[in-house]
């Protein structure tokens, strides 16, 4: 017997009409690339998406459409969040840190018809038109006096798009599982894949994010999500916002140290969102310049295991939680998050570090496993770790134009991570599939060493790769990178990993390096360095 209820359906322009109704003077902050702050409410937001929804539409794009953005956190690209989507056109947020044949290859594939554009990528594009083949405009993310000098063909200012349209627009009615928006995953081996989002998974995950358990969004927070919005959506808290009226502090371009610092002096946020290596580039600051960042409550970290001395840093300087959150663009993203319980307040603070070191419980609506290479289920037992299996509904059911489904036969999405669930609940990541350490038939962490290694005063950044071995077919080789005043040797830092990993994990030999790649979201990037040291012990 079915149930007597309404089915309204859950779109995505449903969440700004709900923020001008109901959040009308609740605030959105930008950093504008053109340098002043940016201030206006959501009641002028949800009025300027509707005139840009009109806009697209005498542009002629209609259902199903896609267009692409190269732009960062700031009130237009929000505007695009909801004006696209809200017409049943696709929005596809493209991340500008990507090689250009990555770029040329995705804004291809997605066959973005227009590409909306930020000041600061105007160069980039110019270098990659003559390659695009579905594109039929570039509008710039700017007005009339910003416009710059440029030899983009049919080129629109953003202002003089949306200026002359009208305000009212009625967004139309369509079902829930209608294509929302479209991000693709970095992909260090291979073409980037695509992930499409719909209505129904944007609104249940923006709903997700919010709760209690998650980010606590509510018409009191004050967020700042350096997290950029052309990765994965910002991790959905532009839409988490709308939902809650919670106000906005976007950073723009600028995601160093300082300037984060001044915005979170100005706007006093309390929630703030961004990966380790941001983090990493405010406490230096922080530390250096002798400042406190007060307002602050909660840190969301997630793209990347927090090492235990970011945890520690954060709570005993700054009295700020430091809350992971783990996930995957396939997963919307966020799939799990370690929230501050009362339990907590009343342990010891090394053994809340130890929990807050995990990536946390799973949400209603994401069910977890882990497995042997067999898909045999695995002891949630804290103990047994095995390939993290995943499925809900805000998790992909097969990548962007692809034939096959991304589900293995019990319907399950392979993360690609290699994780222990303890018998709490609480998920803890041992490292990505690819990067575990094969030494001997046996697994080392790379992620449990870089932590360690990260926690000695002189060390700023750690990377830990398997190297061939004669004997023990691989084993762990330790990249570091000193502080500016450190000069530690690497046997002061075997030294300093004794006793804090089993004997065994001890890393076979220490190099500096001056710096370390990283991928275009933030990640250590392995690939290369596993290249170029392979034969580094078989050759020592
Ligand atoms: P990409 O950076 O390639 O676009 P994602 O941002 O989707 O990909 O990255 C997903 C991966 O990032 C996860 O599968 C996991 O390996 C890693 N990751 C994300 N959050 C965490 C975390 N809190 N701790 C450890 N690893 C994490």
């Amino acid at each position: 017997m079915l149930g007597n209820m309404m089915s309204g359906q859950l779109l995505i322009s449903g969440l700004i009409e709900h923020a001008e109704k109901y959040h009308s003077d609740a605030e959105i902050v930008s950093r504008t690339v053109e340098g002043p702050i940016h201030r206006y409410t959501f009641s002028e937001a949800a009025k300027r998406s509707r005139k840009l929804a009109n806009a697209l539409v005498k542009l002629g794009l209609t259902k199903g459409d896609t267009v692409g953005t190269l732009a960062w956190n700031g009130y237009r690209h929000f505007e695009l969040y909801f004006g696209v989507s809200g017409i049943g056109c696709v929005v596809n947020t493209v991340n500008p840190r990507l090689f250009p044949e990555q770029l040329t290859y995705i804004i291809n594939h997605a066959e973005n018809q227009y590409l909306f554009i930020d000041l600061s990528f105007v160069d980039l594009v110019e270098s990659l038109e003559d390659e695009l083949s579905d594109v039929k405009g570039f509008i710039i993310l700017t007005d009339k006096d910003n416009m710059p000098e440029t030899k983009l063909k049919n080129v629109i200012c953003y202002e003089d798009l949306i200026s002359e349209e009208s305000e009212d627009f009625d967004w139309p009615e369509f079902d829930e599982n209608t294509a929302s928006s479209l991000c693709y995953t970095s992909g260090t081996t291979g073409n980037p894949k695509g992930v499409l989002y719909s209505h129904r998974s944007t609104v249940l995950h923006a709903w997700i994010v919010s709760s209690g358990n998650v980010a606590k969004v509510s018409s009191s927070t004050v967020i700042l999500p350096v997290v950029p919005m052309f990765h994965v959506n910002a991790w959905g808290i532009p839409y988490a916002a709308a939902m809650f009226g919670a106000k906005l502090v976007f950073p723009g371009p600028k995601l160093d140290g300082e300037s984060i610092h001044e915005l979170i002096e100005s706007e006093k946020p309390d929630l703030l969102m961004g990966v380790p290596t941001v983090w990493l580039g405010l406490l230096q600051y922080l530390s250096g310049a002798n400042k406190t960042i007060d307002s602050v409550d909660t840190a969301l970290v997630g793209g990347a295991a927090a090492p235990r001395a970011m945890i520690q840093e954060f709570e005993e300087k700054h009295n700020v939680f430091l809350m992971h959150g783990w996930g995957m663009t396939e997963m919307s993203p966020l799939g799990t998050a370690t929230v501050k319980t009362a339990e907590m307040d009343n342990m010891d603070l090394e053994d809340r570090y130890d929990l807050q070191q995990k990536q946390g419980k799973a949400f209603f609506g994401v069910d977890m496993t882990i497995a042997d290479d067999d898909g045999n289920e695995l002891p949630k037992d804290g103990i047994a770790f095995g390939r993290l299996l995943v499925k809900g509904p805000t998790i992909v059911e097969r990548y962007f134009k692809a034939e096959e489904s991304a589900k293995d036969e019990n319907g399950w999405f392979d993360t690609g991570d290699v994780a222990k669930i303890h018998p709490e609940g609480y998920m803890e990541i041992v490292d990505r599939s690819k990067d575990v350490i094969k030494s001997g038939g046996e697994w080392i962490s790379s992620i449990d060493l870089e932590n360690a290694a990260v926690g000695h005063p002189e060390v700023a950044e750690a990377c830990v790769i398997g190297v061939l071995h004669e004997k023990w077919d691989e084993r762990p080789l330790l990249l570091v990178v000193k502080t500016s005043d450190g000069n530690p040797s690497a046997e002061d830092l075997l030294n300093f990993l004794d006793g804090k990993v089993a004997k065994w994990w001890l890393p076979d030999d220490v190099i500096f390096v001056e710096d370390l790649p990283h991928t275009a979201t933030g990640k250590l990037l392995k690939t290369n360095l596993r290249d170029e040291y392979k034969n580094y012990l078989i050759n020592k």
